[in-house]
């Protein structure tokens, strides 16, 4: 009985929650009453929030919480959490088959059924789309054949403007037959179609008058589930599970942006009744489902911003950042820094005097210079008395960054080691040797270089190129190691602000947000493959110039042999177009050292022309390149076609990219090489590419560390992120560590969500 009004009461609240926050007394004073024999505690509580002048939101969220915490440990005398995780195949008639399919889903609790919502609603009527209610009195029925001599079940039906039937073509001795009698009106909903000049329907469903002008859920379903047979789930889940559905949002964001409660929110979401909300259901912009958005974007930052605290935190070197070095390091430069580049480097230099861990990304279109940027902030830290890493994604990087570097130190006293996986063992251990005493100042290396045995003498500062989110999990294995250096990561991938919000959250980020002076744009073309002998006359006239060209195959996977022939062939027919002497091929199945012998060879001007698979995609540097020929441009993603572009256009020469496309294009091939000839900008390129391949795709979500998206779309919800951000922060403004007993739910719920990415963070 007082279990009974309780849940009243905790309804109540939820429905009137305005009222609630405006004038909670009476509630609460309600709530201590109820609870006095029950729950001491809880009613203490109640009454005590009662009694201050005016309670803030997070007081009153907590004794909401404990309330429906309450109810649910009472009701089933048993955890919450517990019941809602309640099998999918308690509900009758979901056995063997339809759980097993259900489960492969994802769908194999009764709180997965509550929160899997419909893909799409119906509007039950007579107008609209081609599916619609056909209402009737049953004249005949019976076993009939088609002309094609098929057997089928028909029925006649007699309405006001005429005749129509339904037929079906799977039946039996009962079905239909056992539920139509001559002389009843029926109402018929499926698709309408026409057959000799009056209107039919192929199996249709009957529905009770009633259920004409409601809305009706539509699941996403495996095949082998009966929309019928989940429907009763759904209902089961709703009446007897929704009850013990905790609510994680915080009362404050609900009331602010008026969002539901999360039990009538769940509810409106599978038995919507207000037709006049259709639009909205059907966009996934209803308050019901934005309010699960919220909640998810609202952990993410939450946590995000943790994370990002809890680095900060971590105890660094305070570098002395000079003006004299900064002016010696300008000296060795055979340019002016750009303002972008200035810029950026004030921000690294602010954060490298801090006596904290530096954790910053920097993000630069390809060709917008940041390996001077890191070259100079590593210098730095060197002139500093540590030494520098420099960490690249593959050897031919590696190298390149070796080299670069070597000009850059050349005239000065400071040394460089390279280690990669394919310097000789004897290199690699007098290498070692000597970074371990401390007689190296620069170390380039590939991802080994930190994971293998390399032991520095003061590490105080490491680059990270080109690593997506990879590189933050260098960062542990530092850690464990001993070191704190401060780290730059370095990508050349520009993603747009909304996805550097939700995946680099936890970073700081500095821009470099325009080109050296003296850039042309790269003329981008696309050719279809009957184009060759054009393609190839123009880059003769290139190669007459005395400028280099690129051609470069698609290489989907490394094991890809079929690439691997293409390239092959195609460099036969290339190097009998150009000559021989004048054009090389590389790709990933040589030898690091003949890779290395065929760059630099380009590089040298021995060679002109380069046939390659992608290996040489990032970051490679040779500047009097001006012509990229991409084949089977259509098989490329947009980040990569960019990547590949950026190869030419490094000088002041005027460059070309050529995407030719083969016959087999697909509409999103189109699309992608559409994009490319119109935009040289990364950013923008990387929010077409975002569309296209919607959120999911675009960076690989699961290995990135974060938590799956179950509701929010990152593209479309952008506002909701932004305020998620906002939110996020405010909170831990006002409390950094969520100890405030007020805001234990929010600490409970975060770690639940986190899961797995929580031991990072410093807290609880
Ligand atoms: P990315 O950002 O793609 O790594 P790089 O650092 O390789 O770009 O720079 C691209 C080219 O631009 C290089 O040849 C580099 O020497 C040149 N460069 C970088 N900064 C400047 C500058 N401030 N002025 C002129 N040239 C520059
Ligand atoms: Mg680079």
């Amino acid at each position: 009985m007082e279990l009974g009004n309780l849940r009243k009461l905790l309804n109540s609240i939820g429905k009137n929650r305005s009222d609630f926050i405006k004038s909670p007394t009476s509630y609460l004073l309600s709530v201590s009453e109820y609870t006095a024999k029950l729950s001491p505690t809880l009613s203490a509580l109640a009454a005590r929030t009662a009694e201050k002048e005016k309670p803030s939101l997070a007081e009153l969220d907590a004794v909401v919480h404990e309330l429906a915490m309450f109810i649910a440990s009472a009701s089933a005398n048993t955890k919450t959490a517990a019941l809602l995780q309640a099998s999918v195949a308690t509900v009758k008639g979901i056995g063997g088959k339809t759980a097993e399919a259900l489960e492969k889903a994802g769908i194999t609790t009764m709180e997965d059924v509550l929160l899997h919502f419909p893909f799409r609603y119906e509007a039950i009527g007579y107008e609209g789309g081609e599916k619609g209610v056909l209402t009737g009195v049953l004249e005949t029925h019976g076993p009939t054949f088609t002309r094609g001599k098929k057997r089928i079940y028909k029925a006649v039906f007699r309405s006001d403007a005429g005749f129509f039937s339904a037929l079906w073509f799977n039946f039996s001795k009962s079905y239909p037959a056992s539920g139509l009698s001559i002389g009843t009106k029926y109402h018929l909903y499926g698709n309408i179609g026409r057959m000799d000049g009056s209107y039919s329907m192929v199996h249709p469903e009957m529905i009770s008058e009633s259920d004409i002008g409601k809305i009706r859920a539509v699941y996403s379903l495996p095949t082998a589930v009966n929309h019928k047979t989940y429907a009763s789930a759904v209902f089961r889940a709703v009446h007897d599970y929704l009850e013990y559905m905790p609510d994680t949002l915080p009362l404050r964001l609900a009331d602010k942006y008026s969002y539901p409660d999360i039990r009538s929110a769940v509810k409106t979401l599978h038995y919507p009744d207000d037709i006049s909300q259709l639009g909205k259901l059907q966009t996934r912009s209803h308050p019901a489902y934005e309010r699960f958005v919220m909640e998810e974007l609202f952990y993410l930052q939450l946590g995000l911003l943790l994370k990002k605290k809890t680095y900060q935190e971590v105890s660094g070197i305070a570098f002395d950042v000079k003006p004299e070095f900064l002016e010696e390091i300008a000296s060795m430069m055979p340019f002016k820094l750009t303002s972008a580049q200035k810029r950026v480097l004030a921000d690294i230099f602010n954060d490298m005097k801090r006596p904290k861990q530096m954790n910053r990304l920097v993000q630069g279109d390809v060709g917008s210079g940041k390996t001077i940027v890191c070259f100079t902030a590593a210098m730095v830290a060197v002139k500093n008395g540590c030494q520098a890493a420099i960490i690249a994604p593959t050897e031919v990087l590696a190298e390149q960054h070796f080299r670069s570097l070597l000009n850059f130190l050349d005239g000065t006293k400071y040394t460089a080691a390279l280690l990669t996986g394919s310097t000789a063992d004897k290199d690699k251990k007098a290498s070692k040797e000597l970074i371990r005493e401390g007689q190296i100042n620069f170390v380039v290396g590939t991802h080994a270089l930190i994971q293998e045995d390399t032991e520095f003498a003061a590490l105080g500062f490491v680059v990270i190129d080109e690593q997506h989110r990879f590189g933050v999990l260098q960062r542990k294995t530092l850690v464990e190691k001993g070191y704190t250096p401060d780290i730059l990561l370095m990508t050349a991938t520009p993603i747009p602000r909304t996805l550097s919000l939700t995946f680099y959250g936890d970073l700081d980020i500095s821009v470099i947000d325009a080109m050296p002076p003296g850039r042309k744009p790269v003329i981008t073309k696309a050719f279809p493959e009957s184009s060759r002998q054009r393609i190839f006359d123009s880059v003769k006239k290139e190669l007459e110039k005395g400028h280099k060209a690129y051609f470069i195959y698609p290489l989907i996977d490394v094991s890809d042999k079929l690439a691997l022939k293409a390239a092959t062939e195609g460099y036969e027919e290339i190097a009998s177009h150009f000559g021989r002497d004048i054009t090389g091929l590389l790709h990933g199945r040589m030898k690091a050292e003949e890779k290395r012998e065929m760059m630099s060879a380009f590089k040298s001007g021995r060679l002109k022309v380069l046939v390659s698979t992608t290996v040489i995609e990032v970051g490679v540097d040779v500047a009097d390149a001006t012509v990229m020929v991409i084949e089977n441009a259509e098989r490329f993603g947009l980040s990569q076609l960019h990547q590949l572009r950026g190869r030419v256009g490094r000088g002041a020469e005027q460059s070309y990219c050529v995407l030719v496309y083969s016959k087999q294009i697909s509409e999103d091939g189109k699309s992608r090489i559409k994009a490319m000839e119109q935009h040289a900008d990364g950013f923008k390129l990387s929010e077409i590419d975002l569309e296209l391949r919607g959120p999911g795709d675009f960076f690989g979500t699961r290995q990135s560390g974060l938590p799956q998206f179950r509701f929010s779309n990152i593209v479309k919800d952008v506002k909701i992120l932004h305020r998620a951000r906002a939110e996020a922060e405010e909170l831990l403004e006002d409390d950094p560590e969520l100890a405030k007993p007020v805001n234990k739910t929010v600490l409970e719920a975060l770690k639940t969500r986190w899961k797995e990415g929580i031991d990072f963070l410093n807290i609880g």
